[in-house]
This record gives C-alpha cells, structure tokens and sequence, in this order.
C-alpha cells in the first residue's frame, strides 16, 4: 500500500527529483556522449569563457558515472544543481562550441556536436545564452525514436516599454539617450577592494552627463534609467528608439582580474571583435540579459548571425567618428587607453538606425581608477567629454546638410 501511494505522490508531483544517473560521459573530437540510466526531463548548454568552458545542466539527473575523455577536454566537473538536476561542466582544452545536441536511444543518451572555433566566434558563443534539448517524447512505447532536437529560449518576461521623461523643451534639438549600464538584480562589475558596484557607478555618470547636456541648451537627454531597475538590453536600446532618438551613449566600467589595467575605451558595433579583449568585454556585458542562468531577452541573442545591412554600415561610420572625437576631447580630460577606439559585437549597440557607443569610463577593478569615476571630480570630466563630442558631432552633422 505504502509503494502505491509512493508512485501516486510521484506522478501528482510532475517531474520527479533524481529520475535518472550520469552512467557516463564520453569525450570525442567531434561530439559528447552523456550516457543516463533512465529518462531526464530536459537537459541545455551554454559556453562560458575566461577560461573557456562547456556547462551541461541536466533536469532529472543525479551527478556520477564513469568519465572518458580523448577530446578538447582538460577536466570534467560535474554537481548536484537545484532540486535533482546536475551540472557537468567541461574545461575546454582549446575553444569549441556546441553546434548541436540530440537525445537518442530512448531519451538515455544525449550527443552534443562540437566544433573547434577561434577565440572571438568562442566569445559569441558565449554571449548568446543556452541551447535546450528535450528527451523524445515518445520513449518506452517500443517504438524507436527519431532523433529529436529543441533549442528554444527560456521563457521571456515580458513587459511594456515605460518611456523615460525628456529632459529640455525645444523639440527642434537633436535627443540623445544615456543609459546607465546594469541595475536591479544585475550589480555589473563589483569592485574587489571596496565592494563598489558598476550599476551604482554608471546611474551617477549618466545623471552627471545629462544635467552637463541638458545646461548646453543644444540636446535633449533622456536616461534609459533613473534608479536602481533592471532592464534587458534590448529595452535599453528600445526606449531610446522609440524616442527616435539621434544619439544612443551606454555607460558602463570595465573590470579583469588583475588591478593593473585602467583608462577609458569606447566600444563600437562591428560584426567581430577589434581584438581579444574586447570579445571578452562583449561576452561579459551581453551576459546581463542571462541573470542566474535565466535569460531575460524577449528573443534569443544571436549575435553571431548579426547581419549588418547598408542602412546599419551607414551608422556604424557615424557611429565609429562619434567615438573618435570623444576620444579626442576626453584625452586631456580624462585617463584613456591608448587604443581608445575599439570594435565588438555588443547587443546594446544593435539599433540599425542610430548612432551607438558603449563607453567604458575605467576599470573599477583598479583601485585608482574606480576611485576616480566614482568621484565628483571625476563625472565631471567624463561628462564634460561627452558634452565636447556631443557638441562637435550635432555641430557637423547640422553643417553636412
Ligand atoms: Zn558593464
């Protein structure tokens, strides 16, 4: 009696915990095999980078089984996640992605394809979130399989756009937008000396760059952002579409593990990255749309089918020579790096049809830097920078015409 109503407690309670064990994990060249002894509910990758790295988070799984690797694979390190998942994660030898996964035999194998990548495609992949893969549906009914594959995003949290006040009355003026980088639930960079959060950072730079703008009389500003809220990077650069605006600036702060790097750099849109670093950057700022491995993107970030189209080239080139002239005006104002301008696939600067930087203002990381642009004196100059460059780039622009 008692194992009956045991069964029963386990169909009414959905998806049981530990309905299945790794039996095994084989590494190839070209593919991993994740052997189960029973059925799991669902299983997905993604790619993390810095090192780079291969997760597997398996629902229904419990953590074990015999390991054999002859791959791009250093090390496997699997753990019991959340109520009765595992994850494997896999530390890759040399950058590889995961082209594609599939369940087969009955839903107690899964094979994820491997590709080998260069660094920069590996940091893309990084940045677009998990891939999904549901066991067949119809196992156990003798019948076998066809090899079954869903890749869909986690569910969305949608909402409705709320449109920022408009600083300045004369709807003649050219709009620029300033979004202040992370908030809410996403704390950004957090400085390791004195806990200091890029979020809180980035709300007081933005602030500072719009009273500067907004006391030139030449813009209108508006902030994506006026306090500590959360918004996907879609939304950032939504809101400042929808108030057509002609100048989109993000505000953020870089960070890396060692204290020692600092300067400002401005980031434009490009469909590969300038250079190692700045892949990095653009895998680590994508990543606020993912928060605790749930992606809150409305759509799946697919930045590496970017398609750059004529109209999206003609604002890149406003776009890049925006960057240079902030470059200009903010080098005696300000510590820049000497390769100040620099190139990345970032989603905030994807809107086809405005001009778009991501301004890193200095490593929070290093102490002397954050220090600075957490600084009055600091804001100042960063926002007398942009002030310059705003000024100079609505100024040739009104003379092109
Ligand atoms: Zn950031």
């Amino acid at each position: 009696m008692s194992f009956l109503l045991a069964l029963f407690a386990f169909w009414l309670g959905g998806a049981p915990a530990w309905a299945a064990t790794v039996e095994r994990i084989d590494v190839r060249p070209d593919r991993i095999v994740i052997r189960f002894d029973g059925v799991v509910a669902q299983a997905s990758t993604f790619a993390l980078d810095g090192p780079q790295r291969i997760a597997l988070d398996v629902d229904g799984a419990r953590p074990g089984g015999r390991v054999d690797s002859d791959g791009l694979v250093d090390g496997i390190r699997q753990a019991a996640r959340g109520d009765g998942g595992a994850r494997i994660v896999f530390d890759l030898a040399a950058p590889a992605i995961v082209t594609e996964g599939k369940f087969g035999r009955n839903g107690h194998e899964l094979t994820l394809m491997l590709r080998t990548v260069d660094d920069a495609r590996f940091a893309r992949a990084a940045a677009e979130g998990r891939m999904r893969f549901l066991p067949p549906f119809n196992y156990g009914s003798g019948v076998t399989p066809a090899v079954y594959r869903v890749s869909t995003p986690v569910p969305l949290a949608s909402r409705k756009l709320a449109l920022p006040r408009v600083y300045g009355d004369d709807d003649t003026r050219p709009l620029v937008v300033i979004d202040a980088g992370h908030g809410g639930v996403d704390p950004g960079a957090i400085s390791p000396d004195s806990g200091l959060r890029e979020k809180d950072v980035t709300l007081k730079i933005a602030r500072s760059i719009r009273d500067e703008l907004v006391a030139s009389g030449r813009v209108r500003v508006a902030l994506t952002r006026e306090d500590d809220k959360y918004l996907i990077l879609q939304e950032r650069y939504g809101i400042a579409r929808k108030l057509k605006a002609d100048l989109f600036i993000s505000i953020h702060c870089d960070s890396v593990g060692g204290g020692s790097a600092s300067g400002a750099t401005v980031y434009t849109l490009s469909e590969v990255a300038s250079d190692k670093e700045s892949a990095r950057l653009a895998a680590r700022e994508n990543k606020a749309d993912i928060i605790q491995g749930v992606n809150l993107a409305s759509t799946p970030v697919d930045i590496s089918s970017i398609l750059i189209d004529l109209t999206q080239r003609e604002t890149m080139n406003a776009s890049a020579n925006f960057a240079r002239v902030l470059g200009r005006e903010a080098k005696p104002l300000m510590p820049i790096k000497p390769n100040f301008h620099r190139m990345a696939s970032l989603v905030v600067l994807k809107a086809p049809d405005m001009p778009s930087i991501l301004f890193e203002t200095g490593y929070i990381s290093n102490p002397v830097d954050a220090a600075f642009i957490d600084s009055r004196d600091g804001r100042a100059a960063i926002a007398q920078s942009v002030r310059r460059a705003v000024d100079i780039h609505f100024a040739r622009r009104m003379a092109s015409r």
